[in-house]
């Protein structure tokens, strides 16, 4: 019987963290986002929202077929787990748009980690995984206070298109504060 009451655990545990996890990349997905801003919105810090969609992704499947496409989203994602640390998650939206959460942190900060993410990506050595390939993102950033994180998401997304219609591998930013004001 205690064994399988832990067999259970064990399953329950496996069955939680597949319901938050996105199967290719490891990390988290969108519903692990809204808890996390939900719990920094209980806490009344700031909080920074990062749209990060990667740029013409259906030209690298396309070029270099689908497994390779998969490979780049995996090492993506690998970026945005070694560059979160306590108070941001980073968790894969769907397709090729990621999403990385800060809490308490200001405009600034926002923007100069939205820049070092775009700056690392474009600077990884794409070669490894396919002869020719090279991967950029264009980044959307809004900031505001942490009660008004749907806010932000929202106008993250919104500075993300703007950032595509752009020139691609760009970073556009917002502060939602007057909005909310
Ligand atoms: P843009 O610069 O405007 O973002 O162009 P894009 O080509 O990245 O945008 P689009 O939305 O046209 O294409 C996204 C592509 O991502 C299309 C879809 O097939 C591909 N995709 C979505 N999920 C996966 C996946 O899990 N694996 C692979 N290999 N491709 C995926
Ligand atoms: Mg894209």
């Amino acid at each position: 019987l205690e064994r399988d009451r832990r067999n259970l655990q064990t399953q329950a545990a496996e069955a939680t963290r597949s319901a938050e996890e996105d199967a290719l990349t490891g990390i988290g997905n969108r519903r692990v986002l809204a808890r996390f801003l939900r719990e920094e919105a209980a806490r009344q810090t700031e909080v920074a929202c990062i749209g990060v969609d990667i740029d013409s992704f259906k030209e690298v499947n396309d070029t270099f077929g689908h497994d390779i496409g998969d490979a780049v989203l995996r090492r993506v994602g690998q970026l945005f787990s070694s560059k979160t640390r306590n108070g941001q998650l980073a968790i894969r939206y769907g397709g090729d748009e990621f999403v990385v959460a800060l809490a308490g942190v200001n405009s600034a900060g926002a923007y100069g980690f939205a820049e070092r993410i775009r700056l690392a990506i474009s600077g990884l050595d794409w070669t490894t995984v396919a002869p020719g390939l090279h991967v950029t993102v264009s980044v959307g950033v809004a900031c505001g206070p942490a009660k008004d994180w749907q806010i932000a998401l929202t106008a993250a997304d919104e500075r993300l298109l703007t950032a595509k219609r752009r020139r691609r591998n760009t970073v556009v930013t917002t502060s939602i504060g007057a909005l909310s004001a």
